[in-house]
């Protein structure tokens, strides 16, 4: 048992835990993590420097003491927790993969401060393959609900205000709820958009939160019936990438702002849009963002891989974790006065490669361009041969014939595959965790 976890570790004694207890019950534990966080947001630069720094050291002494796989990292590399003295350090640490961590043992990765009964377990998705097993200590989560909150209340909502959730997981209405506190409703995924349209109308939301492939279908089937709309204060979008054109949609339909979020089981919320809407802040006080192009640190404006560093996560830290997806550091200091970096130009998965005849890959994130030809309400991609592509598009309502020869040739342009078989389609199948997926690699091209 180290020190540096303590306090995301359950209490030991009995006053604790019964307070402990208390305060889940009536969430007043999250609220006050909320105030703990909340005035983060006004460290300066250099306040923030020395608290990541302050952070990493802790966190890096305690995965190398507590968690197997980063003391066998660490002795491979000859590299000790002195070594890492501040977030500058950070590249003497070898970048793990995503399927490293996959492949590996969960209890590789556990902490061993942690038992059975301080964790939650959060699974992402794997669409692409195994499912990831992200543990987190109780504690630890609360800190990324109040993190979610933060966000919130950063964009005018209020505890009194009432969310829609479109999204994958269906939360069950908080103790608070019945105080009127944080009031929320899932609209399930699995309803026609008529049903999803009505709970809409009814529940008269503040704010809305969810995927933004789920909202801009709303969008659209609003757009197409001309029906009425009650504007919600906020729409916050996370867990898949946000168009260009369906933000622009979603934010002309419900007439308020889009705030964009960059969200994963494995960080939580790992970077947000302020009032600005220019760029994303990582969220700098529970994790280090890198972004590495061939190994080394990209520079500012310069598209790499997203590379990931928790600060909180005590029972399963990810240090030096590759996310798989691509953006840019942007280096702009934001006017909102938020001293957190900003990313920009974030794209998917860079793991999902488009692979040509001769065998050379390259990354498949071209294609979030193509919804700027117009005339596409949602798209899927698939590679099927070396040859050979098959699209599937829905239409949205300005689409022409003219369309399908912009498509045709984009996709012909970008990926120089010359079998690209077009077709329309009402809708497109989600994953298991009603994701849209645009792009679905050649089977096995990983291996290629
Ligand atoms: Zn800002």
């Amino acid at each position: 048992m180290c020190n540096d976890c303590k306090k995301y570790r359950n209490p030991g004694n009995i006053i604790g835990r019964i307070l402990n207890r208390l305060g889940n019950i009536t969430s007043l534990n999250d609220y006050i993590e909320y105030l703990k966080i909340k005035k983060n947001l006004r460290m300066t630069s250099e306040e923030l420097k020395q608290f990541q720094d302050d952070r990493l050291r802790k966190i890096i002494r305690h995965s190398y003491e507590t968690v197997p796989y980063y003391k066998k990292l660490f002795d491979g590399h000859d590299i000790t927790p002195e070594d890492i003295k501040s977030v500058d350090d950070l590249a003497k640490i070898p970048i793990t993969e995503k399927r490293t961590f996959q492949n590996a043992d969960n209890r590789e990765f556990l902490s061993t401060c942690f038992g059975q009964k301080d964790l939650t377990l959060t699974t992402t998705g794997g669409s692409t393959g195994t499912p990831l097993k992200i543990y987190m200590s109780k504690k630890g989560l609360r800190r990324r609900l109040a993190e979610g909150r933060r966000i919130l209340f950063l964009h005018g909502f209020s505890a009194f205000d009432k969310s829609l959730l479109f999204s994958f997981y269906s939360y069950p209405e908080e103790l608070i709820g019945l105080l009127g506190l944080f009031r929320q409703k899932h609209v399930p995924w699995e309803i026609s958009i008529a049903e999803q349209y009505k709970i809409f109308r009814e529940y008269d939301a503040d704010g809305i939160r969810g995927y933004p492939s789920r909202v801009n279908l709303l969008a659209e089937y609003i757009l197409d019936n001309n029906l009425d709309v009650k504007k919600p204060r906020t729409i916050l979008i996370s867990a898949e990438f946000l168009d260009d054109d369906v933000r622009k949609r979603i934010e002309k339909v419900f007439g308020a702002k889009v705030t964009n979020t960059y969200a994963c089981e494995e960080y939580g919320q790992a970077a947000w849009e302020c009032r600005m809407h220019d760029g994303l802040h990582v969220n700098s006080d529970s994790l280090v963002i890198q972004i590495i192009k061939n190994g080394k640190e990209a520079s500012p404006g310069e598209e790499g891989e997203v590379i990931c560093t928790d600060l909180n996560n005590y029972a399963m830290p990810l240090i030096r974790y590759n996310l798989g997806d691509i953006a840019a550091m942007s280096g702009r200091k934001c006017p909102c006065g938020i001293s957190f970096p900003l990313i920009e130009n974030l794209k998917g998965r860079a793991s999902d490669y488009f692979v040509l005849p001769s065998g050379n890959k390259f990354s498949s994130t071209f294609i979030y361009i193509l919804p700027r030809l117009g005339g596409v309400l949602e798209y899927q991609i698939a590679q099927k041969s070396l040859t050979r592509l098959d699209v599937k598009i829905v239409k949205s309502r300005d689409w022409t014939p003219e369309h399908t020869k912009k498509i045709w040739n984009f996709l012909n342009k970008c990926s120089t595959l010359k079998d690209i078989r077009i077709s329309y389609v009402k809708s497109i199948k989600r994953t298991k965790r009603a994701k849209l997926r645009r792009f679905i690699p050649l089977k096995n091209s990983k291996k290629v």
